[in-house]
């Protein structure tokens, strides 16, 4: 029986100037909603709140 695939890669965005520098994979099981972490965007040279963009 195949296992149920509950992590799902998605891209972090920074939401002032949309670039997407990571990739990770998050549980859509304990995480339904829209992931928000505290990244560093090396475009705004500094941190800002990622959203998981799909
Ligand atoms: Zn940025």
């Amino acid at each position: 029986m195949a296992k149920k695939d509950n992590r799902l890669p998605i891209d972090l965005a920074c939401p002032d100037c949309r670039v997407r520098p990571y990739t990770t994979t998050k549980n859509r099981v304990n995480d339904p909603d829209r992931l928000e972490l505290r990244k560093y965007c090396p475009r705004c040279r500094g941190h800002r709140m990622f959203k998981e963009a799909r």
